[in-house]
């Protein structure tokens, strides 16, 4: 008890020291947000401020308190509440670590590149039917990772809505997604993001066909 003050004092001062950094950011000029647009409610601040929710599975909440006054007034006044100033020292400065992890994983995810690839599909071979084997019957090739991929479709396709599906050699479809094709001085040439960044190096199937239609098969090795 008797080494308790010095303590809560100095945790007392940081912690003056901290609000009033955020009230110069926040509160003196900084994200009013009067209507509240997009604010996650006091439950989920609650939930931050005494460290019950999970920090990963929040992120968008604490992204929103550093740009929104009214949410971080509230934040403020609710880790107050919840910490004893014992530990608020400590508190702080992990829960600082831990926004800049979520804010830097949170960066990382979002400006991660799309790669450009081109596939070119007009003399391919499909897997069904009887065409005769062509110079380009070998599988589609696709590097691992996320991909703008511009597919030139094989002649006489249709601009539109496409379905892409990418599917294990026994069918098992593992991404579906879709994407549009629009005619370009005569090639018609589908537009589609497709994250192949977690499959494994090896064989697949790329499926495309028009919304509604057959689908063709190519066989497809992600490198
Ligand atoms: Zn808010």
């Amino acid at each position: 008890m008797a080494n308790s003050e010095p303590d809560d004092m100095l945790s007392a001062r940081e912690e003056n020291r901290l609000i009033k950094a955020g009230q110069r950011v926040l509160l003196e000029g900084g994200y009013p947000n009067p209507n509240r647009v997009a604010c996650p409610g006091v439950e989920a601040l609650k939930g931050l401020a005494q460290r019950k929710a999970d920090l990963r599975q929040s992120e968008q909440a604490v992204l929103h308190i550093g740009g929104c006054s009214p949410c971080f007034i509230e934040y403020t006044a609710l880790q107050k509440q919840a910490t004893r100033r014992k530990t608020v020292e400590l508190v702080l400065a992990s829960a600082a670590l831990l926004i800049l992890a979520v804010v830097g994983g949170w960066a990382w995810k979002t400006h991660m590149p799309y790669q450009k690839v081109t596939v070119d599909l007009r003399n391919r071979l499909i897997l069904r039917g009887d065409q005769v084997p062509s110079a380009t019957s070998g599988p589609i090739q696709l590097p691992r990772g996320r991909l703008d991929l511009t597919v030139l479709l094989a002649k006489g396709s249709r601009p539109g809505n496409y379905g892409v599906q990418v599917s294990t050699e026994l069918e098992k479809t593992l991404i579906a997604t879709t994407g549009v094709a629009v005619n370009q001085n005569g090639i018609t040439a589908l537009n589609v993001k497709l994250d192949v960044s977690k499959l494994g190096p090896g064989g697949y199937l790329l499926a495309i066909g028009e919304a509604g239609h057959e689908r063709r098969e190519y066989p497809l090795v992600v490198k």
